[in-house]
């Protein structure tokens, strides 16, 4: 008897309130992670200083985002703070079907809709080490208004009630701490026995 890896990909969701260091996580993933697939967004916000076209999002008008939907061409799509969100369905279900990892950073109402669709995904919620920590990073982030911020607080209190939603919990205390746990995961999930196929010489 043999055993082996199953061919589909990993879907990986890595949610957690605005604040809790997902952009500074990701951005240290690529490089300690570079097996893994990362989907880039669509979404109607505009960009921030030093954001790039197609390798931060896909920036796009509410038109063209609602042409989108309209389309399906989206996984999954949400409104967030005033914007859409949403992943690229083609560009995911082909490296899936490729066999590689996929990681989706993605807010709590986009994560539910692809715990539905795809119920054998890892669902990672990344947590600040405490609330207090969770405010200074937003208001020091010193890029959106008073009201962008207090939203953002308030959305954040918001998502942390998801958290039974998700499979894991990661704090993010230290970066590479953070990155990590996240790859301990990735592994130990790949070693599920379900995901394993048997084979008969
Ligand atoms: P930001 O504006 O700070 O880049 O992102 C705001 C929120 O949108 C973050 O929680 C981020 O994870 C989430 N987000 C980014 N891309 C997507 C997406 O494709 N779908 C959904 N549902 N949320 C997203």
């Amino acid at each position: 008897m043999q055993f082996s890896h199953q061919k589909q990909g990993l879907l990986i969701v890595l949610s957690g309130p605005s604040g809790a260091g997902k952009g500074t996580v990701c951005a240290r993933l690529r490089n300690f992670m570079p097996e893994l697939t990362y989907s880039v967004s669509a979404t109607t916000r505009k960009p921030r200083e030093g954001e790039q076209e197609g390798v931060n999002y896909f920036f796009k008008t509410r038109e063209e985002f609602e042409e989108m939907i309209r389309n399906d061409e989206l996984l999954e799509w949400a409104e967030y703070v005033g914007n859409y969100y949403g992943t690229p369905r083609r560009f995911v279900e082909e490296r899936l079907a490729e066999g590689q990892d996929v990681l989706l950073e993605i807010e709590v109402q986009g994560a539910m809709q692809i715990k539905r669709r795809f119920p054998h995904g890892v669902f990672i919620f990344l947590v600040p080490p405490s609330l207090e920590e969770l405010r200074r990073r937003i208001e020091g982030r010193g890029t959106e208004t008073d009201e962008v911020v207090e939203r953002r607080l308030d959305t954040a209190a918001k998502e942390l009630g998801l958290i039974e939603h998700y499979d894991y919990v990661v704090v993010n205390d230290r970066v590479d701490a953070a990155c990590d746990r996240i790859r301990s995961i990735i592994i130990a999930e790949h070693c599920r026995r379900e995901r394993l196929m048997a084979i008969r010489e």
